[in-house]
């Protein structure tokens, strides 16, 4: 049975059209060289606001200093036994404001690169291009990429969090460390700890994460900032705003695989962590540089051993959920502050390996492993 297309046979005719113009589809859109392109995304960045935090190299602090809301270069993890203070040379814990990443790249599309506010609709794949139409317009691109987040599996492990920003009544102490992970909290329901990037001493974002498979009722998260703040006499003056956000662990499905996608859609959230900024900003300049020598291939965001190893993690964190916080804190104690960030970054030497499987528990891990 043939189908009728619903678009019009005067569709524009472009070179590359980016679906979804977050922190993927905005930067790819950035970075096109002599492309007629266009990027297609419903919503402003202002309704975008969030964190978005990565361990900056020297030339990523530069390049990011203008949307930075703040970087750390101490860090610190802490459960009922001990704290682990991280200080880096080399790497800076950065905070971007996603709003204003993306209203700058938007400001900054190249010539012919145009946005286009709005979403796509009734997409046609057809090989590597497609048709689809976005603001009452047809158009017909060769090359399409699809930054549409993915749908996430129902039972699957996730990263889940309401955070606030706050400003505080009095100062507070250590604003140059940010708390990575503060696991003093109800650890009954999944891993569970405080996240804390002081902007200030008055001013900081504070949030309850989860690592487990099923939400909360946001007031749970609330209600675990809340007691925190208390035990740090720390007292909120002005809550300034709130983030909340899901982040998937596990596999994901593309909203069409008839079409290359790019960003958390081809698999570019670490599955043990839940950071992607570094890998799609790699995943991205790699595609524009190709794309500029007539190469549209998607180069995979995270290499195949590290995903292997990130599921292992997560297969043992499933299996003995009460071990989450001792492998962190352990994986933390075996690290300096630089080999932390190049751990978290998916750029460990083999070193660092060598540590962190050494600190490891090692029967749960060799289950894992060895699992048919
Ligand atoms: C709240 C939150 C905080 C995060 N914080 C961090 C962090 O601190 N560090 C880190 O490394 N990672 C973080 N992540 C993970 C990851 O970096 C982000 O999810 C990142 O935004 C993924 O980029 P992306 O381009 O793949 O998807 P997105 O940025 O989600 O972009 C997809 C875009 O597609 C658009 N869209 C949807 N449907 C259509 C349509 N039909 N037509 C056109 N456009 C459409 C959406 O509006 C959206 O803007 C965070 C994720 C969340 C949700």
């Amino acid at each position: 049975m043939s189908t009728q297309s619903k678009h019009s046979a005067a569709a524009t005719e472009l070179d590359i059209a980016i679906i979804g113009g977050g922190s993927a589809g905005i930067s790819l859109a950035a970075q096109l060289k002599n492309q007629s392109a266009v990027v297609i995304e419903p919503r402003t960045p202002a309704e975008r606001d969030y964190s978005w935090a990565l361990w900056a190299n020297p030339h990523q602090q530069q390049q990011f200093a203008s949307v930075a809301k703040g970087s750390w270069q101490q860090w610190r993890l802490i459960d009922h036994h001990t704290e682990v203070l991280h200080q880096t040379d080399q790497y800076s814990y950065t905070s971007l404001s996603s709003a204003e990443y993306i209203a700058q790249c938007e400001q900054q599309l190249p010539e012919g690169v145009e946005l286009i506010r709005a979403a796509a609709e009734d997409i046609e794949a057809t090989g590597s291009g497609g048709l689809f139409s976005a603001a009452g317009k047809s158009y017909r691109a060769s090359q399409l990429y699809d930054s549409r987040p993915p749908a996430m599996a129902e039972n699957g492990l996730k990263q889940h969090f309401v955070g606030w920003e706050i400003r505080t009544k009095s100062p507070i102490s250590d604003p140059q460390i940010a708390t990575l992970m503060d696991f003093r909290v109800d650890q009954s329901r999944g891993l569970h700890f405080i996240y804390v990037l002081p902007f200030s001493d008055r001013q900081l974002l504070i949030e309850s994460t989860m690592i487990s498979t099923q939400l909360e009722d946001k007031d749970w998260y609330r209600q675990a900032m809340v007691a925190w703040l208390e035990s740090q006499d720390i007292e909120i003056e002005q809550t300034l705003r709130e983030e909340t956000g899901v982040i998937p662990m596990d596999t994901i499905t593309p909203v069409d695989s008839q079409i290359a996608c790019i960003g958390a859609a081809s698999g570019a959230v670490r599955l043990s962590s839940g950071y992607a900024f570094s890998g799609i900003q790699a995943q991205i300049a790699k595609l524009a540089q190709g794309i500029s020598a007539g190469d549209y291939s998607v180069p995979p965001p995270i290499s195949p051993g590290l995903v292997r190893m990130d599921r292992i993690f997560n297969a043992v964190l499933m299996a003995r959920p009460e071990l989450g916080v001792s492998i962190m804190m352990r994986t933390a104690r075996a690290l300096d502050g630089n080999g932390f960030a190049r751990f978290m970054l998916g750029a460990a030497t083999i070193a660092d390996w060598a540590r962190v499987i050494l600190a490891m528990p090692k029967i749960p891990f060799l289950k894992q492993v060895l699992r048919p």
